[in-house]
């Protein structure tokens, strides 16, 4: 079933609902049951009360209990007069008098001077039977009863608990039915969420889930979503990153076989065969900066990051002295002018890889006799210099993995993961960076601190 928590909170809602309506039902119906006897017994205490006061009186009451009689109204209710022994000294319907009885009621009206009911079935019909003392100094020396049909008061009473009932049963179908409504609205961006999950499972990292809701179901859906953006650029990455890393690890292979061939085949001379050696060895080279490169980033994947306090200062030193001698040979002139008071939060043997990556960047796109200058403050440090610059449309990527700009423009080779590694290290940390360049003029890369050191 799709919608099963739909049905279940359909179900959970109908069941409260119908427990609740059933108790209120019931109340409803016991105290309509009640004021409706109670307004009968009432009538019926107020007439056999009349009818005490007038035997009370030696007022003959016989005129009365015929009157019904005579109407042949024997349902309307039949009125007995007992005496203290149970005698029945008057009866309206005439068959009972001289007879001797004593029920219940009679009994109650006779011992307790007070009035009382009882409620019987006589045939298929409700009966009550109604009696009253007739005291004289506090003491009863006869009963008045009445005993009436009231099936018409039973039949409303039924009809009343039918309607209360079936509308109760009308507005639980109902709250059922908007509950079910609900629940499905509720969890239709779940099923959609779940389906969607699914398909991300089964690789399809482009899903993307569309709730228009501000609750807490739309924000899951938003952050659904971001999660599987985020994944499927990682899978791009990780896809680009793999076709990037067998293409450069090709390319110097096929060289070095291509190389290597003429030489085994002897049709290389010995002067061309050295010069294809020296090749072979530069591709070499070539192969193991990028193998080294690449496990640097794959070391980073899994890196926990040992923060201590350097003093950026220091750490620049240090750079400068490694990279003193490639420098030279260019007689490019490295230049710290970082505050010495200035004090990060970071990892120093990746903090190192981040300023030698610079650094050496920018000796390898440096011109001759140029200069790089590192500058810091509390906010960030810059890596300064005047050197090739790179042209505005390469700006954007030269963070990506393997990317170089235009080489011939260069001169320079590389594997194109330097900025890709630092701008991990960076990520890292949870800094920043961003290159600013103007071809032919030189290039400033800046490294912001967040929070503010
Ligand atoms: P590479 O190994 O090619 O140097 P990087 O990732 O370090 O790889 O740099 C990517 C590209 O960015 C380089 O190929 C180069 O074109 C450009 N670049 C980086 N730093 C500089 C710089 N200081 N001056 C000019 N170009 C730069």
């Amino acid at each position: 079933m799709k919608h099963k928590l739909a049905y279940r909170l359909a179900v959970t809602y109908g069941l409260i609902f119908i427990l609740a309506v059933a108790v209120i039902d019931t109340a409803l119906i016991i105290v309509y049951r009640d004021n409706q006897l109670k307004k009968n017994e009432s009538f019926y205490f107020d007439l056999s009360s009349m009818l005490s006061t007038m035997v009370k009186n030696n007022i003959r009451i016989t005129n009365y209990i015929n009157t019904s009689e005579e109407n042949g109204d024997r349902n309307a209710g039949r009125v007995l007069l007992l005496d203290a022994s149970g005698k029945v000294l008057l009866d309206s319907g005439g068959e009972l008098s001289g007879v001797s009885m004593t029920n219940l009621e009679y009994r109650k009206a006779l011992e307790n001077g007070k009035p009382a009911a009882g409620y019987y079935t006589y045939g298929d019909k409700g009966m009550a039977m109604f009696s009253y003392p007739v005291s004289i100094e506090g003491k009863t020396s006869a009963v008045v009863m009445i005993s009436v049909f009231i099936q018409d008061i039973y039949d409303d009473i039924n009809r009343f608990a039918i309607q209360v009932i079936a509308t109760s049963f009308a507005v639980a179908f109902a709250v059922v039915i908007v509950s079910v409504l609900m629940g499905k609205r509720l969890s239709e961006p779940i099923v959609r969420l779940t389906a969607a999950a699914g398909q991300i499972y089964k690789g399809k990292m482009d899903t993307i889930v569309e709730v228009a809701r501000n609750d807490e179901i739309g924000r899951l859906a938003g952050a659904f979503n971001r999660m599987s953006s985020e994944l499927l650029k990682v899978e791009t990455g990780r896809k680009r990153f793999l076709s990037d890393v067998s293409h450069e690890l090709k390319t110097p292979l096929a060289s070095i076989k291509a190389l290597v061939e003429p030489i085994i085949s002897g049709a290389a001379n010995e002067e061309e065969s050295r010069e294809y050696l020296q090749d072979i060895d530069h591709e070499i080279d070539r192969l193991s900066g990028l193998v080294g490169s690449l496990l640097t980033s794959a070391r980073l994947e899994e890196v926990e990051l040992k923060r201590q306090e350097l003093i950026l200062a220091e750490e620049v030193d240090y750079t400068v002295r490694v990279l003193a001698p490639l420098a030279a040979q260019k007689q490019i002139v490295l230049e710290n002018a970082c505050d010495r008071t200035i004090v990060i939060q970071a990892d120093r043997s990746m903090f190192r890889e981040v300023l030698i990556n610079l650094l050496d960047n920018s000796i390898k796109y440096g011109i001759e006799g140029g200069f790089t200058r590192v500058e810091c403050t509390r906010k960030a440090f810059k890596v300064i210099d005047n050197g090739c610059g790179i042209p505005e449309e390469d700006l954007p990527g030269i963070f990506d993995s393997f990317y170089r700009a235009d080489k011939s423009r260069t001169g320079a080779s590389g594997s194109g993961i330097g900025l890709f590694i630092v701008k991990r290290i960076i990520e890292l940390h949870g800094f920043g960076i961003s290159a600013v360049s103007q071809p032919g003029k030189g290039s400033e890369f800046t490294v912001t601190f967040y929070p503010d050191v």
